[in-house]
């Protein structure tokens, strides 16, 4: 089948949650790179009987294109030898590239195997505002998604300086600059403070008021100012905070309290997995976040799931990876990112066998079946820390099949499992409508995206038809037909096209009253010049504020 400007997809099994669509048997028409009411009569068509249509998966929170991924690459030679990749078959005018797969594929994997998946648009949740530049050209190598950067602030030097003296406004304006400048698309706070207390010697901050030594800024302050400024920037997705404590016993508190300090205003709490555990000792906190969760109709999560094998853990919380380090004995790298954040990477596996790895699986699905709005409680794995995107369909079943999820918790180490709610047999199945939200809707609407995450007039046309088969892990792995802008991808199960993405980035206004004072702060500290800060030649003009 060749490429078409105009296509009608007739007959299928369309879930379009956004547009109130669920399992109707309807026609999906493409004309160009997008979804239109009709068609011609005559208009090509592709038979879609039997099938289940879906708008293309959006990932809100993975790790793919960044200086950090880059290290992992290095740092794991023993996956490159494990899984080879050699090039797809595609037509002629496509990059046909060879790779390395494991848990960090290398860039064209990467952008085949999400494709792979229905996937095609996917967000990079943790970028070094100075290694942006790395990640545009991570991009540019990552064919059949369209992608974006989340920006780390909220450790970086001359933010804190701003908090330090009360300058909220000013904070805001660099805020504003700093993800025009960088190509990004939302502001991401990583461990507030706890970075820089990290690099300094201090080493962790535990509580949201537990001040910086160098400074005296308290993760509260930072999560205030940011947060504030991404909502008065009129930013499309609210601020994506990563909390304190990641991954430590009894840390729900401060997630709470992060919550509850940010009430009444739009926030994003990622892998919320990570940060719902109870204390002393380890056991499950999901009830009372989830409870919180669900009654403040301003927060949303992404879960952050946990899935038994091989992951990465990749953060630019470094405290955390070096706790990981000690209690795993595996490989670590530790990088300080000069003035404004840090990285940290350690391999891991998850084992059913191992008591806290089945508690932080049992935790996810909890999350994920405690949830009473499925549009603020959306599906990651937070690639590849939690396990590789390639796990999504197993992670589907899971949430579709209480008998799948009942065999599984069979197998698992119970012994911290006492007053899970999953232990104690939650009935809950996701529906196919759910998942569509999950997935699609709900990451596309949280990140403000009209033109994703939906099949209606005027919406992007990627789309992902799936045949149906009672075994949905086998049927999310390999959709039959995806298009990516009104191209076709997937063909009768094969990639055959790889076009280039579309990049998604803001230019949000700020007051240029910040620009001296700010470039007084890089001559005298930073090791690249305040005009060559800004990355050039970001393709792609940014989306409209
Ligand atoms: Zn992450």
């Amino acid at each position: 089948m060749n490429q078409r400007e105009q296509l009608r997809i007739t007959g299928g099994t369309v879930y379009d949650p956004a547009n109130a669509v669920d399992g109707e048997i309807r026609d999906i028409c493409i004309d160009g790179g997008g979804i239109v009411a009709s068609l011609p009569d005559g208009a090509p068509a592709l038979d879609a009987r039997g099938m289940i249509v879906m708008p293309g998966g959006v990932d809100i929170h993975s790790h793919l294109a960044s200086s950090s991924c880059n290290h992992a690459r290095r740092l794991l030679p023993e996956e490159h030898a494990l899984d080879p990749v050699s090039a797809p078959e595609l037509l002629e005018g496509y990059p046909r590239r060879s790779g390395t797969g494991g848990t960090v594929p290398s860039t064209y994997t990467t952008g085949y195997r999400y494709a792979g998946l229905g996937y095609t648009t996917v967000f990079d949740a943790a970028v070094a505002p100075i290694m942006a530049r790395h990640s545009h050209a991570e991009l540019e190598d990552t064919p059949c998604v369209d992608g974006g950067i989340f920006v780390l602030m909220g450790n970086d030097e001359y933010l804190l300086r701003q908090i330090a003296a009360g300058e909220r406004e000013r904070a805001r304006d660099y805020a504003g600059w700093l993800l025009g400048s960088t190509g990004g698309y939302a502001i991401k706070i990583v461990n507030p403070g706890g970075i820089e207390a990290w690099k300094s010697g201090q080493r962790n901050l535990a509580g949201l008021d537990d001040p910086l030594a160098t400074n005296g800024v308290t993760p509260r302050g930072i999560l205030e100012t940011l947060t504030g400024a991404g909502n008065q920037l009129g930013l499309p997705h609210p601020v994506h905070i990563h909390c304190n404590n990641l991954g430590v016993p009894g840390n729900a508190e401060v997630t709470l309290s992060s919550m509850r300090a940010l009430d009444g205003q739009r926030a994003h709490f990622t892998h919320l997995q990570f940060h719902s555990y109870g204390g002393p000792g380890w056991k499950s906190a999901a009830a009372p976040i989830m409870e919180y969760v669900n009654g403040h109709p301003e927060v949303s999560v992404d879960v952050g799931q946990v899935m038994f094998g091989p992951a990465t853990t990749i953060t630019a919380d470094g405290p955390v990876e070096y706790l990981l380090h000690k209690s795993s004995g595996r490989k670590w790298v530790n990088i300080d990112i000069e003035l404004e954040t840090g990285c940290g990477i350690v391999p891991f596996l998850y084992k059913d066998k191992a008591a806290v790895s089945a508690l932080q699986w049992a935790i996810g699905l909890e999350l994920f079946l405690l949830s009473q709005d499925p549009w603020r409680v959306v599906l990651s794995t937070d690639h590849p820390n939690g396990g590789s995107f390639l796990s999504y369909p197993a992670l589907i079943q899971l949430l579709m099949d209480r008998s799948v999820r009942d065999e599984q918790l069979k197998q698992v180490n119970p012994k911290l499992l006492a007053g899970s709610a999953v232990a104690d047999g939650l009935s809950r199945e996701y529906t196919l409508n759910e998942i569509a939200i999950i997935t699609r809707a709900g990451p596309a609407r949280l990140l403000g995206l009209k033109h994703k995450g939906h099949l209606g007039v005027g919406a992007d046309a990627d789309v992902a038809i799936y045949s149906k088969n009672p075994d949905v892990a086998r049927m999310f792995s390999s959709p039959r037909y995806v298009f990516k802008a009104g191209q076709m991808v997937v063909d009768d199960g094969e990639l055959r096209r790889a076009p280039t993405g579309r990049r998604l980035r803001l230019q949000p206004e700020y007051d240029d009253a910040l620009l001296p004072d700010l470039q007084r702060h890089f001559e005298r500290y930073s090791t690249i010049s305040f005009e060559n800060y800004p990355v050039q030649g970001i393709p792609d003009a940014p989306l409209p504020l």
